[in-house]
């Protein structure tokens, strides 16, 4: 007989939301966790939850914008220069990605699977999850018109393909009117009155007490090392020896391409590091989360301070903390605050779980159905994972809900590859 009917691994807020919502629905569950709970980009990130956001990664221009500023040490995205094979590999993946079609197609599926994911986090809060949650909206500003106007109709696609009330375009006045604190050369805005964010470690610590309530076993200190399939179970090879499970849930973040491919299955995943630093005392009161726009830089409002969270790096060591890098958080941020802003803070670096179309990875892994993948989730994993937990939970209950087409785990293989989403097919 099998140890558990399900193992989920990694306990990020996807594996925290899987779990939470299997325990809930009464199903038996463990947990495992290489290191200690929240140890990947759980704990360092924005904490926003923003449907607003849906558009992936591999956007018209974007792969360009990158390589322009490849020798610029303090740019916000970055690709480095790295000759191994599944970064270049995984490059000209982003590179196709990128046309305005599998754009728009991205920002449909992702904004559909965004949809009610707002209501869920009060939905968490009232199923007695404590977490720290602000729902003030968030603020984009701008300090050059050209920029907004640039990304004015990717928002107002965004709202209405998520379900979302029109966001509100904001000139100086406006923007002075919201946000007191910012400086004036802050000349346009949008604002998103319903999006929210919330203290990432409280969510983490707040799903791991309530899913320690419903009785789930939390195994940390267990590195997961391999899957051996078998027709009655699946049997989980790790660090402390192993266990079985009728199903497992891999939702490691980037560690999980690893763990898939014990079971057969590539996953083109790779990480995309990101800084951030946490200031004790705010250089202005906001109201809200405010995005600075050309810096692309997530503020974040806190009881017990503030946020800054930005920059994307693809490829090179993913535990190097590249201090220049970091530091152009802080440089570019400056215009947007009167007054500037500084910290003697060290950041700190995450890596978001990165597929080459920007999209997750969650669904049943065909050559061994057993196991369920849920990963990908790029800068979006905060805001995906409740909803990832309810479609992850009934595909474990055996039912296939059809949002998740777009981001099936055999996408990524040849066949699948040459085949245009469905969409397309009738354009
Ligand atoms: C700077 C920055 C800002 C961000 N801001 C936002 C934001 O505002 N809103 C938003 O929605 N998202 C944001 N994100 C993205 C978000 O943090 C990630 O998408 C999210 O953390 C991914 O969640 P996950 O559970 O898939 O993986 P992770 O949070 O990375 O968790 C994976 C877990 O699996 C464990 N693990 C790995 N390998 C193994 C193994 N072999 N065995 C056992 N356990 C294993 C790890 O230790 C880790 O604890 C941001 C990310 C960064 C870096």
């Amino acid at each position: 007989m099998a140890d558990h009917a399900v193992v989920v691994i990694g306990t990020g807020p996807v594996g925290l939301s899987i779990a939470f919502e299997l325990a809930t629905r009464g199903i038996d569950v463990a947990v495992v966790e290489a290191v200690t709970v929240g140890s990947g980009a759980a704990r360092r990130n924005a904490g926003w939850v923003v449907p607003i956001m849906a558009a992936p990664v591999p956007a018209p221009g974007v792969v360009g914008k990158a390589a322009r500023w490849m020798f610029d040490p303090t740019s916000p995205l970055r690709v480095a220069p790295d000759l191994d094979p599944r970064h270049i590999a995984f490059m000209i993946g982003m590179l196709r990605a990128s046309s305005p079609r599998r754009f728009e197609h991205g920002l449909a599926a992702v904004g559909a699977l965004a949809e009610g994911t707002l209501d869920l986090f009060d939905a968490y809060a009232g199923r007695g999850v404590d977490f720290e949650m602000h729902r003030d909206g968030v603020l984009l500003a701008f300090t050059s018109h050209g920029e907004f106007e640039a990304h004015v109709k990717e928002y107002l696609d965004a709202a209405r393909v998520a379900g979302l009330s029109t966001p509100e375009l904001l000139d100086a006045a406006g923007v002075r009117e919201a946000e007191p604190g910012l400086a004036d050369s802050v000349v346009a805005g949008i604002l998103c009155p319903d999006q929210m964010h919330l203290n990432p470690d409280s969510y983490v610590d707040g799903l791991r007490s309530a899913i320690t309530e419903l009785g789930v076993p939390v195994l940390e200190g267990t590195s997961v090392t391999g899957l051996s399939v078998a027709s009655d179970g699946i049997t989980l090879s790790s660090s402390h020896g192993s266990m079985s499970a009728l199903q497992v849930v891999v939702a490691a973040g980037v560690g999980s391409a690893r763990i898939v491919a014990s079971a057969g299955q590539r996953l083109p995943l790779r990480f995309g590091k990101g800084y951030g630093y946490d200031l004790a005392t705010p250089p202005v009161p906001l109201r809200r989360a405010v995005y600075l726009a050309e810096a692309k830089v997530a503020v974040t409002p806190l009881n017990d301070g503030m946020r800054l969270a930005g920059t994307m790096e693809f490829g090179g060591d993913p535990d190097r903390v590249d201090l220049r890098r970091a530091a152009g958080i802080i440089t570019s941020s400056r215009p947007y605050f009167e007054g500037g802003i500084d910290t003697d803070r060290a950041p700190w670096a995450g890596l978001r779980p990165m597929t080459p179309d920007g999209l997750p990875v969650i669904g049943r892994m065909r050559r061994a159905p057993g196991v369920i993948v849920a990963t990908g989730h790029a800068m979006l994993g905060v805001t995906l994972a409740p909803r990832t937990g309810q479609l992850v939970a009934d595909l474990v209950e055996d039912r296939q809900p059809p949002e998740l087409a777009p981001f099936a785990v055999e996408r990524f293989e040849w066949g699948h590859a040459a085949r245009p989403p469905a969409n397309e097919v009738a354009n």
